[in-house]
């Protein structure tokens, strides 16, 4: 039977797992297997021909036992509820995980932002306010950017919300521009959380992150910054890629260069000197690192086999479907899990929403410090729980042990605010 590809479906199985694992009492199994809320709406928006356009929108509140419900935004043409709602969950694990003061919550809104005008994205940006305004609120749920979503939009977005208290709610979503009181570092936060991550999954695989070969799929916020940070460590990105296809070269490619070809030619794919691959060629690439950065199911059971790297970092959200999990763990490749690898995103969400809520901002080196002191320790709780575990005989993936760690916070701060 095909494997279930369902990003929903999935984060339940992947709680199923841990919770069998970790003797889940039943009553906090079962409210954690859904989310809490479910919002949609319907968003009319002017588009620049004068014709008003209906787009429909998501916001999951998945969890609010250890905090306002965090995460982010996405503009997707494929934008659907399970993808919503997967995500959602990943955010309550993800937030846990780093142990800050958050639930997890997810929006998307179904539409084509590349095909839109700068005045239309930002109609719809302020018409999703609108539309789900009420719902959110700095100590309520605070959204923030991801898929096609920008520092722009959290602006319009802020500005909006604003508006509708009657006074300016800065705290209200995070990944804002500098400008709008946005945080020093949160721009490559994401990329930046999972560089530490590299650092510490080589050090414990003995991988020399210098002169490293790293193939990532993505070119978006994760992706292009990662490319950038990786080279600075001294690894070599040889093979990178967008939604068109991607790029090869053995002797490494420049970032500039892919930079400016990106820019230019609208893909990668636009970069002279390498050789052209296709997204699934990227994954199977004879390389040390491999980093999906791009978005959910892209290693299953029909390529998990194929991977030729030691260690895969999961850069995006739900890139490693269960089955591929389990593939992965038998040829004894180490998959850091996007809950861990991802989390540096929210982790500085985290700092701006702190920022705001006392007016007073950070330089850019105490923000990495806190990062970097923040994502280290999810990494050893990780680790030192799979260890654990490994002791008693139990063999488990990174993958159970962050869910282990992060499930049993949930669960233990339901309990004692004496939700059953
Ligand atoms: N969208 C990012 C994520 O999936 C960041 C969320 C946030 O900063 O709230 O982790």
């Amino acid at each position: 039977m095909a494997e279930e590809l369902n990003p929903f479906k999935i984060a339940q199985e992947q709680l199923d797992e841990a919770a069998k694992i970790m003797n889940l009492d039943e009553t906090a199994h079962k409210i954690l297997r859904e989310p809490m809320r479910v919002i949609e709406a319907n968003i009319p928006v002017e588009m620049d021909d004068g014709h008003t356009e209906v787009f429909h929108g998501f916001r999951v509140q998945y969890n609010d036992a250890r905090g306002p419900t965090k995460g982010g935004i996405r503009f997707h043409p494929q934008e659907n509820i399970d993808t919503v709602k997967a995500l959602a969950a990943w955010m309550t694990w993800k937030c846990s995980l780093a142990n800050i003061q958050f639930g997890g919550a997810k929006g998307g809104v179904i539409c084509d932002p590349k095909k839109m005008s700068e005045k239309e994205l930002e109609r719809l940006s302020r018409g999703y306010i609108r539309a789900f305004g009420k719902f959110l609120g700095p100590k309520v749920d605070v959204p923030a950017p991801d898929v096609y979503t920008t520092p722009q939009i959290m602006a319009w977005m802020m500005d909006e919300y604003s508006k509708m208290a009657g006074r300016d709610e800065f705290g209200v979503i995070t990944g804002k521009p500098l400008e709008d009181w946005g945080s020093e570092g949160r721009f490559n936060s994401t990329a930046m959380g999972g560089m530490y991550i590299l650092r510490e999954a080589a050090r414990l695989i003995k991988l020399d992150v210098k002169g490293a070969t790293v193939a990532i799929q993505g070119f978006g916020n994760a992706g292009s910054f990662a490319f950038d940070l990786a080279t600075k460590l001294g690894a070599k990105v040889v093979a990178i890629s967008d939604s068109i296809g991607g790029v090869y070269s053995k002797s490494g490619l420049n970032f500039q260069e892919l930079a400016e070809a990106k820019k230019k030619t609208g893909s990668v794919q636009g970069y002279a000197g390498a050789s052209k691959i296709s997204n699934a060629e990227l994954l199977e690439s004879d390389v040390d690192v491999v980093i999906p950065a791009a978005i959910e199911d892209q290693i299953t059971e029909k390529n998990a086999d194929k991977i030729k790297a030691k260690l895969v970092l999961e850069l995006a959200n739900g890139p490693v479907t269960p089955q591929a999990d389990k593939i992965l763990f038998e040829k004894k490749i180490m998959d850091m899990p996007d809950f861990l690898v991802n989390s540096g995103g929210v982790i500085v969400s985290y700092f701006e929403w702190v920022q705001n809520l006392y007016s007073y901002y950070w330089t850019i080196d105490e923000v990495y410090q806190r990062l970097d002191k923040i994502i280290t320790a999810s990494f050893n709780s990780t680790i030192r729980t799979q260890n654990e575990y490994k002791d008693r005989g139990i063999k488990i993936t990174p993958r159970d042990a962050a869910y282990i760690v992060s499930v049993d916070r949930v669960a233990k701060t339901m309990k004692t605010r004496g939700w059953y």
